[in-house]
């Protein structure tokens, strides 16, 4: 018995299911990893894995990144926790405003979902309305008013609506289908009492889900006309597909917007931002309530100031070097793909992309849905024999980090050629 099986017996003694967060568990059972360093994890049975999991996007800079680990470090002779305001605040509220420029103020919170529960509640707040309008497969954290039609874990396995969360909650999200201009149209038309519509800007959270054209640019079009409040969740794309996230790749400004996953490199840090008339609410200047004791600390603080100034250093070469790669590994699984006549389709950006088995385009929650998930699983389970990890879900992505290199690139389509091939049988 492996050293992982052992410790995941274990773990289901004093954890629900093994594990702390369900995407983390697969069948037989997930290894457990000891440590990482740049494009690797190392399990406790001592296997090395190229990492293209990646902390579901965080890592963008790569495990153990020098300068965030400096940075951290020099903090820790400091102090880790003063529960008072301090400079460094100031100096990060700076740099996520600089490279975002539809965020006028910006509070701190500790995670993606804080960061939707409070832009949910200050659109709320703001217009003083009730209901949300979120998109189909859409994952926003797991909080009451977003778990409903959900991505990620939800879709992963099967769950529609939470249980244990009030229908007086997810009756006042209304659900439209992503990349569908005319059913958010139609909703807004019909319902007078909409507070905010929230969105990823690329879809992740279903696989890889890409906005067509001209459909964000509808969006914003429609809400700006209807005087509601846009949510970019730009928990995965922020800083990942450009220094300033979706938002400047796309040229759209939301009015309110929510980042966490690569802004931290790795630390738990996250952030809400927008408009000052908006965020002016939050308390206590205003009576939007949001409120959390490890909100700005300066660990974390040290590592997002850290993360933002090594992206906007690096920024004309990290983002064509993630995009390169992208386009190298996608092609050459696109070519090993057809070679082998495996019905598939590969949507891909930036530095983020995702194979679904289906001959059909993978546009929305549906098409997504109808990908064969249990070829997906067999791809995985193959892959992880090869040493290379990809998140356990066909509802996950593939993300690149600046630490991998082309001879992992190399190795990483080797594997991908085994994967494939079992696939086919
Ligand atoms: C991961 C994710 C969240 C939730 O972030 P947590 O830090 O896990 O709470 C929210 N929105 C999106 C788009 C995400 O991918």
């Amino acid at each position: 018995m492996s050293n992982s099986q052992k410790l995941f017996n274990d773990a289901k003694k004093v954890i629900p299911s093994g594990v702390n967060s369900p995407v983390r568990y697969f069948e037989p059972y997930p290894f457990f990893t000891k440590k990482s360093h740049g494009a690797y994890i190392w399990d406790e049975d001592k296997n090395r894995y190229i990492d293209f999991c990646n902390g579901y996007g965080a890592l963008l800079l790569g495990h153990r990144r020098k300068e965030i680990l400096n940075a951290v470090s020099k903090q820790l002779t400091q102090g880790t926790l003063f529960c008072t305001p301090t400079k460094s605040e100031i100096e990060l509220s700076k740099l996520i405003i600089g490279n975002f420029p539809s965020i006028e103020k910006v509070r701190l919170v500790n995670t993606g979902g804080e960061a939707t529960m409070t832009a949910i509640r200050l659109a709320r707040g703001f217009t003083k309305k009730k209901k949300i309008i979120k998109f189909e497969g859409c994952y926003h954290g797991a909080h009451d008013s977003v778990l409903v039609k959900a991505g990620s874990g939800l879709a992963h396995n099967g769950i529609s609506v939470s249980d244990g969360g009030l229908d007086e909650v997810s009756k006042n999200t209304l659900v439209v289908q992503y990349n569908n201009v005319e059913d958010l149209e139609k909703t807004i038309t019909k319902n007078k009492d909409i507070a905010g519509v929230i969105i990823e800007p690329i879809l992740a959270n279903m696989g890889l889900i890409l906005p067509e054209n001209n459909f964000l640019s509808n969006v914003r079009k429609i809400t700006k006309e209807n005087d509601i409040p846009l949510i970019f969740d730009e928990v995965v794309t922020g800083f990942r597909v450009a220094p300033g996230g979706a938002q400047q790749h796309f040229k759209i400004k939301p009015d309110i917007t929510t980042l966490a996953k690569a802004l931290g490199s790795g630390f738990t840090v996250a952030a809400v931002g927008g408009q000052k008339e908006i965020m002016d609410l939050l308390s206590p200047g205003g009576k939007v309530y949001q409120a959390s004791t490890y909100a700005g600390n300066p660990i974390s603080v040290s590592a997002a100031i850290a993360s933002i100034k090594t992206i906007n250093k690096i920024k004309n070469k990290l983002y064509t070097k993630l995009e390169r790669y992208n386009a190298l590994l996608t092609h050459a699984i696109d070519n090993m793909a057809t070679d082998m006549k495996i019905p598939h389709q590969i949507n891909f950006t930036s530095s983020m992309f995702q194979i679904f088995f289906t001959n059909k385009p993978v546009i929305d929650y549906k098409t997504s849905k109808n990908a064969d998930a249990k070829k997906f699983k067999k791809m995985f389970s193959t892959l992880l024999k090869n040493k290379v990890f990809i998140a356990p879900s066909q509802f996950e992505v593939v993300f690149l980090s600046d630490a991998h290199t082309q001879s992992d690139l190399n190795h990483t389509v080797d594997a991908f050629d085994i994967a494939l091939k079992s696939v086919k049988n």
